[in-house]
């Protein structure tokens, strides 16, 4: 059992919480003295959870913090002094007008009824700070929204943010207008952007009816073949997994991007989080955690992708951590909670899925990494140190279990020799990554998790805030702020 301290969902007030096995899965259980007791399922897979928590680190946070917590967290958002990572991902959320009409959306300027739109000045400034975090700047920024397409100014937006050092800069997108313009897709192109996060629910009409009122498969297929020819050169997929609508489809969209695996290089499955108020029964019955997903992506490739394929996203720290000790420069490390998110890549061949699980001893390489790192960082040669290391890279892998068109040992020796862009691009372009990130939501939240949390908003104020805290508790009022009325626009595009 774990203690640590959460949230009642009826009145807001920080209260202690409990997780605990029961019946094979971990729970969160809380009592607010004025609302009574909750309980969620908070991992369904008690043993996957302990393996996961073995893969636990505490990073360095951001030394130059915004905010003092005093133990308030999560009001003290700022960065606080408390926050155990710095910037992993950042997002801005560059407007919150849309060219959709989704039904299930409560969040665009339309029934909002104002606009969200931080300025380009704003902007800038908001990249700066991140830029400026303290020991490592940010070095990845995505721009999200609403639908961050509507905004005319999106290119120079990019380009600043090139300019100001992102190495990764990418772009979370319903596709709407790729589909509707090649020239767009190629201006965006032109900005040397590489990645749109495509929102992408299914592999058959239904999901998009059920969850955006309309069959938008045609236009999601249409905007990855406009990328193909036009880029940006790399989409993920972004499917939001509801029970009942599209958690039978997991494996279908896997093998539909492994089959585009020329433009499509990931997929980020996220489960729905639950905003405002939702009952017991309705929770259980709902709710989608991170081993379900796993479970599901097993059943539905026919074992193909196992669950012990799977780790925490924290699981890639002393890959970091030695890279950084090769180039000699600090590198992100991706210290989130472990039960935050799960991935795995995976190589496609012949009609089947190969997880690198397969034929890389992942763990036994990743426990020799750590412990040669000293090493790395002491008074032996440095160079002496790597050929050692790649000598001892073969004994981890069983290149007969691995993929027959690539040689996966040069790959993965290529990464760590070098570490540097275009290895590791060589790496993406023959793997499809996997992944799910499960947010919190008022029910399941964990003030512990949140502390690690490595994915952060950026905000007009000049505040750094996590993007779970941000979005059950500082998104409304950072809007209403910086919001002005809205006015009706024109139709949207899919009429
Ligand atoms: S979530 Fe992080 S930044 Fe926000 S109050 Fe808690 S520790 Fe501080
Ligand atoms: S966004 Fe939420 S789920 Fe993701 S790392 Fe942060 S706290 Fe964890």
């Amino acid at each position: 059992m774990r203690l640590t301290k959460s949230i009642c969902p009826e009145c807001k007030r920080i209260i202690e919480a409990s997780i605990f096995e029961e019946n094979g899965k971990i729970v969160i259980g809380k009592e607010c003295p004025d609302h009574g007791n909750f309980r969620d399922v908070y991992w369904s897979d008690a043993e996957l959870y302990r393996k996961f928590e073995r893969y636990s680190y505490t990073g360095t946070g951001i030394s130059n913090f915004q905010s003092s917590s005093f133990l308030n967290c999560p009001f003290g958002c700022g960065i606080c002094q408390d926050h155990e990572s710095g910037t992993l991902l950042a997002n801005i959320d560059i407007t919150n007008r849309c060219n959709l009409r989704c039904p299930v959306c409560f969040a665009n300027a339309r029934v909002k009824g104002v606009v969200f739109e931080p300025s380009f000045e704003e902007i800038r400034k908001m990249m700066e700070t991140l830029r400026n975090e303290k020991p490592v700047p940010c070095s990845a920024i995505q721009f999200s929204g609403g639908e961050p397409t509507v905004r005319d100014d999106l290119p120079e937006i990019i380009e600043m943010a090139q300019k100001l050092g992102f190495a990764q800069i990418q772009v979370a997108s319903n596709g709407i207008r790729l589909a509707n313009s090649p020239e767009y897709c190629k201006k965006l192109k032109d900005t040397t952007l590489r990645t749109i996060y495509l929102a992408f629910d299914g592999v058959t009409p239904d999901p998009y009816i059920e969850t955006r009122g309309f069959n938008a498969l045609p236009l999601k297929k249409k905007a990855i073949e406009n990328c193909r020819i036009c880029g940006p050169e790399s989409i993920v997929l972004v499917p939001t997994l509801a029970k009942g609508v599209n958690d039978f489809q997991i494996g279908g969209i896997i093998r539909y991007a492994a089959e585009n695996l020329d433009i499509v290089k990931g997929v980020n499955f996220q489960p729905i989080a639950f905003t405002g108020r939702i009952d017991k029964s309705q929770r259980e019955q709902k709710r989608i955690t991170i081993p379900d997903v796993i479970k599901l992506a097993e059943e539905q490739t026919n074992g193909e992708i196992p669950r012990n394929a799977w780790y925490p996203v924290s699981f890639v720290v002393p890959i970091s951590r030695f890279l950084s000790a090769v180039r000699k420069v600090p590198i992100p490390e991706l210290t989130v909670h472990p039960h935050c998110g799960a991935g795995t890549y995976i190589f496609f061949e012949e009609g089947h899925f190969i997880p690198i699980t397969n034929f890389l001893d992942v763990e036994g390489f990743t426990e020799f990494l750590t412990e040669i790192i000293p090493e790395m960082n002491g008074k032996v040669s440095r160079v002496l140190t790597l050929s050692k290391v790649l000598r001892q890279v073969p004994r981890y892998i069983d290149e007969k279990k691995g993929p027959k068109s690539i040689n996966v040992v040069q790959m993965i020796l290529g990464v760590l020799k070098k570490g540097d862009m275009e290895n590791t691009s060589r790496f993406h372009r023959n793997t499809l990554f996997i992944g799910t990130m499960h947010f919190q939501d008022l029910y399941n939240i964990d003030l512990e998790r949140v502390k690690k949390c490595g994915v952060h908003y950026a905000i007009p104020d000049g505040r750094i805030i996590p993007f779970c805290t941000y979005n059950i508790f500082h998104r409304d009022s950072v809007e209403s702020k910086f919001s002005v009325p809205y006015v009706q626009e024109s139709k949207p595009e899919q009429e």
